[in-house]
């Protein structure tokens, strides 16, 4: 057995392997003491080998999905090896198989899936010069993706595909590798990545897989045929998910190519600072998705990310969902016959079509989500029959959803409703499917009844009346006939065995029966197993188009909640131009809106921006806490919103053509990069300065921070210079310099602006309203007491103000900024309760007195 386990173990080096014996999965040696360690289950030992005791640990069988799950999200590899052949049935240790290989990037149990994420597998490329190749997909969806990028350009890729696993080609640069885990000690990938030899990267391999998979001649369709390193890239890509999987992967049947000049480019600093799908702490709410997603399955919440996180630059995709959406927004959209409501109730509960297709091909689905599959199918079929609607976009969904004939009719009429989670329990198949199983199950069901009417039968035909048909394990079936009859049994029955008063008898009909009877069960349950087997091979054909039915649910899905979205949030509809533009009236924050009205705290101040040709720069200023932040940001969101074909949170909205959106915010210290705040904000900028053009959205938020007054000044003087004239971006630059208030007036398409605020007494009131021109004041000591900073700090500090702005106009150097301030006459004086509290010696109180001072004390106030 330890044998067999060696020579198993060998061809998994560096994957667990979970080791089924009887009821449990056992791990030995080093996996073992790594299984112990990660899933803190007990390590003991089992037998010797080579006079050392040989490490072992185990989990019970029906716990495996517990431990499986926890192994996958702390990155491990699981193979799992089964007990394949019959206990007992030749000499030696059953045979067993590694029967499939679990990692993170090639799941497939929903068990171990997210319902809202998908899980990627990347395999990275590269010549060994500046290029690199990607191929990547979630093996539970039926599409690859192909892609070439610099390598400087990688952490961009793979933060946009987030993947779950990376495989890349091992040694063929040591640059390449090292940047590889630059990449992953910087969090821009947090998954496995694991080297493959390189000889599985091969171009001719990978073209010939791919057009295998699309049963196509050419990859010139998919524009995919000048790609060498992605091919290269998907040979290793596939090969490692087949072996994952155990076969091959025969529901890919789609590929896309994604060029880097396609996507509107939001890079992770961009997705980081909008908080996009996780907040600046890593939580996934309140984020714009998590605003954005009420969808009714998984599949829209999936599709509605990739939207979210991949738009693109072409404006076609975004006016074709914009415009599905105003249809179904209407009250009597689709002819009245079915408003949003009634779609998304129809959406409601229907299964993951996308998932169940792809374990369907895979062959690891499971009765019950045949049976979910099937209904689904069903209402599929029903939403088909939608009325024709003025969205192109809209009709050819509906015409996807028509599910494949007697698909749906298949399943209903082959699975029961309440089906046997394992096919292994038997209990699956539906009555009145097959007649030999139907057959071989009245027979364990009927038997009693047939041995009656065999009874009754043989005593009619003998005219023997204590004739008895009976049972037992070690005999089996017989007609018991007591010695008295002994001369009348006919010649038909043959006997059996011979007891003291009677002889036992079986006759042909009886001995047929019992042939049936006896084998009935175990008959049963593999007929199920072949009908289920046989039912799997007729659904492979329908897999492409199963998949059309998933992805049309999951686009209905999404548009569904956007209609829901822009009703319920009040949005409206953009439009788009060729002329360079941002033009927002009465643009919101929509993440902060609606946590300002879950709390009722009051409402959001609703502000314009107008940016064109000739108003590249808005240089904005104002106090601290007024609000320019949150306008930088609903900016970006509002562009990113109209670009994915959503509605946007403003009055109107009217934008040119977008390419990336930059952002550069002040971000937390990066200190397990022991980078210094100063220059990953240097970085940073030097980064969009390098890539924005006159087609970015670029977001500055007080830059120069991170060092000192004349330094970050000169450097934020520097940057916006720069933005403005050479770059063209637009550019929302918040700044606390108010020197940079002056580039208006040299730089034509800069304008300043500020957050308004009022100043009541030495109180101050944020009126969160962006105001022409540049702020008077900053305000800064008026949000310090806000802040509930003590009155000594604020007054020290109100001096010192006094002071610089004092040696500004009279043009002095010095200024002793730790000098104490002078003590207003009011601080020095004792204020009446302190001089009665200076009064009252505490020890000498009785407990009446003391009570009596509180009071004076009180009113004293
Ligand atoms: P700044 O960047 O100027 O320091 P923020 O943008 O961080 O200020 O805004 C501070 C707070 O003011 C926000 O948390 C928000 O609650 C509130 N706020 C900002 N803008 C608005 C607005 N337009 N309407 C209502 N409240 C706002």
């Amino acid at each position: 057995m330890m044998a067999q386990y060696v020579r198993i173990k060998a061809e998994y080096p560096d994957t667990l392997v979970l080791y089924r014996m009887g009821d449990f999965y056992e791990v030995f040696w080093g996996d073992a003491e790594k299984a112990a360690r990660l899933l803190d289950i007990t390590l003991t030992t089992r037998g010797q080998s080579a006079g050392f005791p040989v490490a072992m640990a185990g989990v019970p069988f029906h716990a495996l999905e517990g431990y499986l799950a926890r192994l996958i999200k702390m990155g491990e590899s699981v193979a799992i090896c089964e007990q394949v052949g019959e206990v007992g049935a030749s000499k030696g240790p059953v045979e067993r198989k590694v029967v499939r290989v679990v990692t993170p990037g090639t799941l497939t149990d929903a068990e171990l899936l997210s319902d809202k994420q998908e899980a990627m597998l990347v395999s990275l490329h590269t010549s060994g010069r500046q290029r690199c190749g990607l191929a990547w997909m979630s093996v539970t969806q039926g599409r690859i993706h192909l892609a070439e990028c610099g390598q400087d350009e990688l952490g961009e890729w793979l933060a946009r595909i987030a993947p779950s696993e990376v495989i890349y080609s091992a040694g063929v640069t040591e640059r390449f590798e090292q940047g590889l885990f630059a990449l992953k000690h910087s969090g821009t990938i947090s998954c496995p990545l694991s080297p493959r030899p390189d000889w599985q990267f091969d171009t001719g391999l990978g073209e010939r897989k791919l057009l295998e998979l699309l049963g196509a001649a050419s990859l010139k369709a998919w524009e995919a045929e000048a790609l060498p390193l992605a091919h290269a890239a998907s040979a290793a890509l596939l090969s490692y998910a087949e072996h994952t999987q155990g076969r091959n992967l025969t529901h890919i049947h789609s590929l896309q190519v994604q060029r880097d000049d396609q996507l509107i480019n939001l890079p992770p600093t961009t997705r980081r600072n909008l908080e996009l799908v996780k907040t600046l702490r890593g939580e996934d709410s309140p984020t714009l998705f998590s605003l954005l997603d009420t969808c009714m399955t998984g599949m829209g919440s999936r599709l509605l990310k990739t939207w979210l996180l991949e738009p693109q630059r072409e404006r076609a995709e975004p006016i074709a969902r914009l415009n599905a959406t105003e249809v179904l927004r209407g009250n009597d959209a689709l002819g009245g016959s079915m408003p949003w409501q009634a779609l998304r109730a129809e959406l409601k509960g229907v299964s993951d079509v996308e998932r169940i297709t792809a374990r369907t091909a895979l062959r690891q689905v499971r009765p019950r989500e045949l049976v979910a599959l099937g209904k689904t199918l069903q209402k599929a079929q029903l939403l088909a029959q939608t009325q024709a609607s003025p969205s192109a976009y809209l009709n050819q969904i509906f015409q996807d959803l028509v599910p494949p004939s007697d698909c749906a009719d298949l399943l209903a009429r082959a699975i029961m409703d309440e089906p046997s989670a394992l096919v292994r329990d038997g209990g699956v198949i539906a009555t009145g499917f097959d007649a030999e199983l139907d057959e071989l199950r009245s027979i364990q069901n009927n038997c009693d009844e047939f041995l009656l009417e065999l009874e009754a039968k043989e005593k009619l035909l003998t005219n023997i009346p204590n004739l008895r048909v009976q049972f037992n394990k070690v005999h089996g079936f017989y007609i018991e006939i007591t010695n008295s009859y002994k001369d009348v049994v006919p010649a038909r029955y043959q006997r059996r065995q011979t007891l003291k008063n009677a002889e036992r008898y079986i006759t042909p009909e009886l001995k047929a029966f019992e042939d049936k009877a006896l084998s009935a069960q175990e008959r049963a349950l593999q007929r199920e197993k072949m009908l289920f087997e046989r039912i799997l091979d007729q659904l492979q054909p329908h897999v492409p188009h199963l998949t059309r039915v998933a992805q049309a649910i999951a686009a209905l899905d999404v548009l569904c909640t956007l209609a829901e979205r822009s009703l319920t949030l009040n949005w409206s509809k953009p439009t788009f131009s060729s002329v360079p533009c941002i033009e927002i009236e009465g643009g919101r924050h929509p993440v902060v809106e609606a946590r300002m009205a879950e709390t009722s705290s009051g409402s959001f101040i609703a502000n314009h921006t107008r940016m064109n040709v000739n108003t590249r720069m808005q240089v904005i200023t104002g106090p601290n806490m007024g609000g320019k932040s949150t306008y930088m940001r609903q900016v970006a969101l509002i562009v990113l919103l109209a670009s994915m074909g959503s509605y946007v949170p403003a009055a109107a909205c009217h934008l040119g053509p977008i390419d990336a959106i930059h952002t550069r915010i002040g971000a937390a210290d990066d200190l397990a990069n022991a980078q210094s705040t100063f220059m990953m904000e240097m970085t940073e900028a030097a980064q969009i300065l390098h890539a924005a053009t006159p087609h970015s959205l670029v977001l500055m938020d007080e830059i120069g921070r991170g060092t000192s007054t004349f330094d970050g000044l000169a450097l934020a003087s520097g940057i916006a210079t720069q933005l403005h004239d050479k770059t063209k971006a637009f550019t929302l630059f918040a700044t606390h310099y108010f020197e940079l208030t002056e580039l208006p007036a040299k730089a034509k398409a800069a304008v300043n602006v500020h957050v308004g605020a009022v100043e009541s007494g030495s109180d101050i009131v944020f009126l969160h309203e962006i105001q022409p021109g540049p702020a008077s004041r900053s305000y800064g000591v008026q949000v310090a007491k806000l802040a509930g900073m003590p009155a000594a700090v604020l007054n020290h500090a109100r001096h010192t103000l006094q002071a610089l702005e004092a040696r500004d106009e009279a043009g002095q150097d010095q200024v002793d900024l730790f000098a104490a301030p002078p003590m207003p006459e009011s601080a020095l004086q004792a204020t009446p309760v302190e001089d009665a509290l200076a009064q009252i010696n505490p020890d000498a109180l009785s407990p009446r007195e003391a009570l009596e001072a509180l009071y004076l004390l009180k009113k004293l106030t």
